[in-house]
């Protein structure tokens, strides 16, 4: 599976300290996506779903985790792989936020089988579905990144926990890594993206 990144603890994509992973390659080039740097691929580390599962378990002896989030790049254009790690990971945390680009009628319908589509929407906690439109991004729409998206929730457990977060409004946390600066939360349209 590529990866681009892995930062922890993060509270800007999603309620509580999240891991948040971030896959490369994504082939639906939404203009002005926040990422384009992760379209493509190349130069990215190729890792085993079980691979990824042991480094995401070593984060979680080490620190506190309430959830996990999935970006990108979209992680459904590798889905095979992402279902298997899904599997391997719910002893973390059962909630676990993907983000993808297609719909999820493009995932009943075209990109899964029936079949990987229930057994997708058992892994997951919520799902936040469609292409980036930069005209609909407002703060209004605060973890979408535009107002077209929509949030699905599979495991309603954690549904208060995403609506007191939505409450709270977009939210945006800087790492430093690899003496760069990373920003990261669903930035409003023309601030500066990483
Ligand atoms: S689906 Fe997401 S990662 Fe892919 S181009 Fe659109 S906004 Fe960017």
């Amino acid at each position: 599976m590529y990866l681009s990144r892995i930062l922890s603890p993060v509270q800007s994509l999603g309620p509580g300290n999240r891991i948040v992973i971030w896959t490369a390659g994504c082939t639906k080039h939404c203009p002005e996506c926040a990422n384009p740097e992760l379209w493509g691929t190349h130069n990215r580390k190729n890792y085993t779903p079980e691979q990824i599962s042991q480094i995401l378990h070593r984060i979680a002896e080490h620190q506190p985790v309430d959830g996990l989030t999935f970006t990108g790049g979209d992680p459904l254009e590798q889905h095979q792989e992402l279902l298997y790690l899904l599997s391997l990971i719910q002893d973390i945390s059962g909630d676990i936020l993907v983000y993808t680009g297609y719909t999820l009628e493009e995932l009943k319908q075209e990109i899964l089988s029936e079949a990987a589509f229930q057994e997708f929407t058992a892994l997951l906690s919520v799902l936040i579905d469609g292409r980036y439109i930069a005209s609909l991004n407002c703060p209004e729409a605060v973890l979408k990144g535009s107002l077209n998206q929509n949030i699905y929730y599979f495991r309603p457990e954690y549904q208060p926990a995403y609506e007191a977060y939505l409450h709270q409004g977009r939210k945006i946390q800087n790492f430093f890594l690899d003496s760069a600066l990373i920003s990261v939360g669903i930035h409003n349209r023309k601030e500066s993206f990483t």
